[in-house]
């Protein structure tokens, strides 16, 4: 499975590149296509026998369909109950991060964790979590190993950490949050196709992780974290912290999911 975000995809680095309708996003959902081609190309030659590309950036209607390799499968469109990771649940092997980035509050091209702003830290049982480490703590529940990690630099080196054997692929080089060094894309379909050829050795289910977890969100402003605060389950931490305890991680992101739709709806245009 390939969970696909598109802000770490190449060469994309400023906002309009990222949000749907704009002339840059229509041109960057080629690249971001050619990036998810490039890894199920890997996948396969590796000895993939199924790929399912999960789309996960914003509306979720972002790659082209028309233009993705015959062999793969896709699953598009919002309302997923798992979110970025729909499809875990199923026959799974191996999951690949796609054009992921660096969390909120963190160094990184377009760096956040899921709402673009107003979110900035969010922790999985104390450590600060960006949306991949959230997302491979969900993988573990289903015993599905993070085989390969694509993004700029930063979310590779956050990877790194909640997923040390995973094979990553740095396509750009972050020098600001809305700017990075960019490869072109004939060169990191290369290194994106190698790295989950490579990776594909890393497939096969083990031990489903059990057990609860604690999520808490910091947000920019204290009338975000009192809206988020009337789910059940969550409490109000600190003036702009929220947190909640589940018995699972698939629980713990349904929560969440929760807690960032209350609070973006809570947003107020000017003052945030
Ligand atoms: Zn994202």
């Amino acid at each position: 499975m390939i969970s696909a975000d598109m802000e770490g995809a190449t060469g994309v680095t400023w906002a309009a590149d990222v949000a749907p309708g704009t002339e840059q996003w229509q041109r960057f959902r080629r690249m971001f296509t050619g990036d998810v081609n490039a890894c199920v190309s890997g996948l396969f030659a590796g000895g993939a026998v199924d790929v399912l590309v999960n789309e996960a950036h914003d509306s979720q209607r972002n790659l082209l369909l028309e233009d993705l390799d015959v062999r793969a499968r896709m699953l598009t469109g919002r309302h997923k109950p798992l979110s970025m990771m729909q499809g875990i649940d199923g026959d799974v092997d191996g999951v690949v991060f796609l054009g992921y980035h660096a969390g909120a509050g963190c160094d990184g091209v377009l760096a956040h964790t899921y709402l673009a702003n107003s979110i900035t830290g969010v922790w999985l049982d104390g450590t600060p979590a960006s949306e991949g480490r959230l997302n491979a703590a969900l993988a573990a529940e289903y015993g599905v190993p993070v085989i390969s990690v694509t993004g700029d630099d930063r979310a590779c080196a956050d990877a790194a950490e909640y997923a040390p054997d995973s094979h990553r692929v740095a396509v750009k080089e972050c020098v600001s949050r809305y700017a990075a060094i960019c490869t072109p894309p004939e060169r990191t379909a290369a290194w994106i196709s190698g790295a989950a050829r490579a990776a594909t050795a890393l497939a096969g289910r083990g031990e489903p992780a059990v057990g609860p977890h604690r999520i808490e969100v910091e947000f920019d402003a204290t009338h975000l974290a009192q809206a988020a605060a009337v789910v059940p389950t969550v409490e109000q931490v600190a003036i702009r912290r929220v947190g909640f305890d589940a018995v699972n991680m698939t629980e713990a992101m349904k929560a969440f999911k929760v807690v960032t739709a209350i609070a973006s709806g809570a947003v107020e245009g000017i003052y945030g």
